[in-house]
């Protein structure tokens, strides 16, 4: 009952999501953890993942893979499924993988579960929980149809960690890949990059400061960052925000936005719509500043201060710069 993980890097180093993957597939056990890395800098992105605990790695180091659109990786990754004995395949749940995965799927005619929260293993099935209905409950689901079984994977559903293996223990396997011309039909002409600004990513962040309509307009965001820069942060906001133009859509948190699970997240002038709670529920500590003490955010933060953000947030940014 071998699992393959499908792992996302950027040029050589595998996304913190990878590494989540990684050891939660190591956890639920059943068999070896074996991995498939496409795409430029697959080959040193493999050697990495060793240490999670991977024995066996299929590569296709290829400029191809960024060169067209999702073709030439969803024929890389069907060739690895082509080679390996993996029950189960487990890929980050991210538009362009998903968009790849999805392709695959469909050749191989197997079913996919998405946004899978917490795994478990039942026999050789996989039984995945995902959150529905914005958080309000949760699903169990299993792939009925077709091998491997797809199960795609949240970001921060699961927390890394290394262990299990060392590079010189995991067998890499090259793949071998024939692109025909309709792999070849959308072709990458131009790419450019986001501007990152000198803030972490937010699912990439251990902190994150988050600011809703409460703030009142844009310039209010002002002083979300300045925070957020105190506390070597990354910038979220409620969708609310975000559609009034405050601050771009990246940065949204939530059902529709994005999934963060940092150590600290502070959110002011958020009422906690379960939308909204959907996408960081489960942070490990949460502070949420709110002039209305009936605010739903308080229901699940660790610690609720009842304010004005205009007056609470100019102290505590002064207070932490003191103490840095
Ligand atoms: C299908 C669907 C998907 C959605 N997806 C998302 C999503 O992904 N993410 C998301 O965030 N929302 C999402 N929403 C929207 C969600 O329902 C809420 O409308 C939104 O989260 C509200 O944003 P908010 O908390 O900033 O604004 P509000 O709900 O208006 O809350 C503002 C809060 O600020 C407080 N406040 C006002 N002034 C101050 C002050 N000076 N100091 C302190 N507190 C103050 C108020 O008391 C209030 O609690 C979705 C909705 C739908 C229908």
């Amino acid at each position: 009952m071998n699992v393959l993980v499908l792992v996302d890097h950027d040029a050589g180093t595998p996304k913190k999501i990878s590494n989540q993957i990684l050891t939660a597939a190591r956890a639920v056990g059943g068999g070896e953890v074996h991995a498939v890395v496409l795409g430029q800098g697959a080959t040193a992105s493999a050697e990495k993942v060793a240490a999670y605990g991977v024995s066996k790695a299929f590569v296709w180091d290829n400029p191809d893979a960024d060169a067209f659109a999702t073709e030439p990786m969803t024929a890389a990754l069907v060739a690895a499924l082509e080679q390996s004995d993996a029950m189960i395949l487990l890929y980050p749940a991210d538009p362009f993988i998903t968009d790849v995965v999805a392709r695959a799927a469909v050749r191989v005619e197997a079913g996919v579960v998405t946004d899978a929260t917490d795994l478990e293993l039942d026999g050789d099935t996989m039984i995945a929980t995902k959150a529905i209905f914005g958080g309000e409950m949760s699903s169990r689901c299993q792939v009925r149809q077709g091998r491997p079984q797809f199960i795609g994977v949240k970001a921060n559903a699961f927390t890394a960690e290394e262990g299990g293996g060392a590079e010189s223990e995991c067998q890499v396997v090259g793949l071998d890949v024939t692109l025909d011309d309709k792999a070849r039909r959308a072709e990458v002409v131009d790419t450019v990059e986001q501007e990152a600004g000198g803030r972490p990513e937010m699912t990439e962040a251990s902190f994150i400061v988050a600011g809703g309509r409460g703030l009142g307009d844009a310039e209010g965001f002002k002083l979300i960052e300045e925070l957020a820069d105190a506390l070597g942060a990354a910038v979220g906001a409620s969708r609310a925000a975000t559609d009034a133009g405050w601050y771009p859509h990246q940065h949204q948190i939530g059902q529709t936005g994005k999934t963060v699970a940092p150590q600290l997240y502070v959110g002011a002038g958020i009422s906690g719509a379960i939308q909204h709670r959907a996408g960081m529920q489960t942070s490990q500590t949460i502070v949420a500043i709110n002039k209305d003490a009936d605010a739903p955010i308080f229901s699940i933060a660790d610690f609720a201060v009842v304010g004005d953000l205009y007056k609470v947030l100019p102290p505590l940014i002064e207070e932490i710069r003191k103490r840095k």
